[in-house]
């Protein structure tokens, strides 16, 4: 049949997470905790299902949630968002990422992703008919050529897609960056996807910069989140989106049809869970001790970095190993080594002249250590 997406395969994170399990590899390609998650989380997920939580909830989300959701971002950001009508549960980021692209996206206009970019963009860009307009992004810093980004600024760009803290390359844009990006979008109905989902890892006393602080760049934004991130549960696949109520509104007739509404036991827990004004305090820290564990350990090997702002990767440069490229050595490093990552050139909209693997080390530092002393060997 005539493909809707031709190029498109099995996700990089399948196949390496498949091929780390089939050489019993210590795998840091995936993102994901190999810890558990929050007891105290589990038994309000519990108690929620106890409590009769166990039929549909709200298409728009468990509203305990949504309210819980919206203090947050009056708490952390002195930004409002309206529970009713500006903040919608999903089903992760990814499928709020999908529908609001839906949502808006029509034949042959234009959206513009910086890349690397994470994999669930371009697909959603062009299954819905959209065309791709690439930046590149590049290292160190992978910061935005904004004078780039404004000649390819069109009639036809119908919405930008942002993401800091950035997967995979662990920086994050400042607000120099985001007030270029409001400055650029200014008096237009260009629609920004800002991708938030690492917003609570960010490291070195660094502030998140997230759209909601610019007024009128967040007249124009959709927020995405994920809860995954933030409590150590990627597998429950919730998170939310915030949007002004007029392009939520837009959302949510995608949304509806798409699942009508998430899993409602974990909103209920997730919601009792943030009662507590505490919740997100020591996530940076938690994490940036383990960047800063996973870097002392492999400092002398002859892999090369900047160290990671955000985000639970680490980017590893190893132009002084080899010439393979990184899809080959890669794959090597797990069958042989058994070590598993991610090759960086996936994010690359499917360029392949990347010498740099991307390592998660939200991990136990047992297996940051053992991965280390891997590293150390190659
Ligand atoms: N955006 C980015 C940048 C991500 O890294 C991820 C998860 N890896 C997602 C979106 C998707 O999040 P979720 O698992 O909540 O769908
Ligand atoms: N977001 C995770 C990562 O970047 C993977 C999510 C997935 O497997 N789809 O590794």
């Amino acid at each position: 049949h005539n493909s809707k997406l031709p190029n498109v395969g099995t996700t990089i994170f399948t196949v390496m997470s498949a091929l780390a399990n089939q050489h019993n590899a210590i795998n840091l390609s995936q993102g994901f905790p190999n810890y558990p998650s929050n007891q105290k989380l589990i038994d309000l997920v519990n108690d929620a299902m106890n409590n009769g939580y166990n039929q549909y909830a709200p298409m728009s989300g468990n509203l305990d949630l949504r309210l819980a959701i919206a203090n947050k971002y009056q708490r952390l950001y002195n930004s409002t968002y309206h529970p009713e009508k500006e903040i919608t549960v999903t089903s992760g980021a990814t499928q709020a990422i999908y529908c609001i692209v839906s949502a808006f996206v029509r034949p042959n206009d234009e959206v513009i992703v910086f890349k690397p970019a994470y994999d669930c963009y371009k697909p959603a860009v062009e299954v819905n008919g959209g065309k791709v307009i690439p930046i590149q992004l590049s290292a160190p810093d992978y910061k935005p050529d904004w004078n780039e980004v404004a000649s390819k600024l069109s009639s036809k760009t119908k919405m930008i897609l942002i993401n800091s803290p950035h997967n995979p390359s662990g920086t994050i844009w400042s607000k120099e960056d985001m007030l270029r990006l409001q400055k650029l979008t200014e008096g237009t109905d260009i629609i920004v996807l800002s991708d938030e989902v690492y917003e609570h890892i960010v490291f070195d006393g660094e502030q998140h910069q997230s759209a909601c602080l610019f007024q009128d760049l967040k007249q124009r934004s959709f927020i995405t989140a994920s809860f995954g991130k933030t409590f150590h549960n990627t597998g429950w696949k919730i998170g939310y989106t915030c949007a002004p109520a007029e392009l939520m509104q837009e959302f949510r007739k995608v949304h509806q049809f798409n699942v009508f509404s998430v899993h409602h036991p974990s909103q209920k827990g997730i919601a009792d869970y943030m009662q507590d004004a505490n919740t997100y305090l020591g996530l940076n820290q938690f994490f940036q001790q383990k960047r800063d564990l996973f870097l002392s350990l492999i400092k002398d090997s002859k892999f090369k970095f900047t160290p990671s702002k955000g985000t639970y990767f680490q980017v590893l440069d190893y132009s002084d190993i080899t010439d393979e490229n990184d899809v080959d050595f890669a794959k090597r490093l797990t069958t042989e080594f058994g070590i598993a990552s991610i090759p960086l050139s996936v994010f690359n909209l499917n360029q392949k002249d990347d010498k740099v693997l991307r390592f998660c080390f939200a991990k136990t530092d047992e297996t940051l250590l053992k991965a280390s002393e891997i590293l150390n060997k190659i």
